[in-house]
């Protein structure tokens, strides 16, 4: 999608500190890290958010390449206590950027439910 920030990211249009990259996601820090780790991974196809996710299974392989990943770059930042993912969905969710992400958080000052 030519006007979405993390399509550009994706394609290098917009720079960012990359983590992790497969045919399939984009992994990389927030702009504005709010724990001492905070990771946001992405698909690099654009999906605007959880309500875009396809019914018919067209997505399946690729949210579950992503959940199976997030355990393996928490442990690759040392979070080896356990961590935090949050996806917001939609406005009243807290989504600001509508390209569908998954945050992970670790180490100190963790926002959310405690
Ligand atoms: P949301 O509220 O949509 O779930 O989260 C969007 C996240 O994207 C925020 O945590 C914000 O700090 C991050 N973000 C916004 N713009 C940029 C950017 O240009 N680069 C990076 N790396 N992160 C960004
Ligand atoms: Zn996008």
């Amino acid at each position: 999608m030519s006007d979405c920030l993390f399509c550009k990211i994706v394609a290098g249009e917009i720079p960012s500190k990359k983590v992790y990259e497969d045919d399939k996601v984009f992994v990389f820090w927030d702009i504005a890290p709010k724990a001492d780790v905070h990771l946001l991974l992405i698909p690099k196809v654009h999906i605007a958010s959880l309500n875009e996710l396809d019914e018919s299974g067209e997505h399946d392989e690729l949210i579950a390449h992503a959940m199976k990943l997030l355990p393996r770059l928490a442990k690759e930042q040392g979070l080896d206590n356990g961590f935090r993912t949050i996806i917001n969905t939609g406005r009243g969710g807290g989504q600001v950027v509508f390209h569908l992400h998954m945050h992970l958080l670790g180490g100190n000052n963790l926002p959310g439910f405690e």
